[in-house]
């Protein structure tokens, strides 16, 4: 006869903060490993606490370069130059017209 439970348990699927378990927070899953010992521990944080985890990740070689250009449109608008080509043929018949 209750139904919140049902929605409660849905929810725990989700990946919640480790640290502030803020269900309204987007968390990622951390994996940290020490090397002198091997521990291993497994952290989901969002974005404020695992903010100390990013820094240190920014660091990181990235294997795959996905930087895509930023096409930032700023105030001036970059459009294609005015290339105008003029063949021998162009300059000659210019010639012809003004002669
Ligand atoms: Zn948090």
């Amino acid at each position: 006869m209750n139904d919140e439970g049902w929605e409660s348990v849905m929810k725990v699927t989700r990946t919640v903060c480790d640290v502030c378990t803020d269900q309204d927070k987007p968390a990622k899953s951390y994996e940290i490993r020490r090397l002198d010992d091997g521990i291993t521990v497994s952290k989901d944080l969002c974005a404020e606490h695992g903010l100390a985890l990013e820094e240190l990740l920014a660091d990181a070689p990235q294997p795959t370069p996905k930087k895509p250009p930023k096409a930032t449109g700023g105030t001036s608008r970059r459009g294609p130059r005015g290339i105008t080509v003029t063949s021998m043929d162009d300059i000659e018949k210019q010639k012809a017209a003004s002669s």
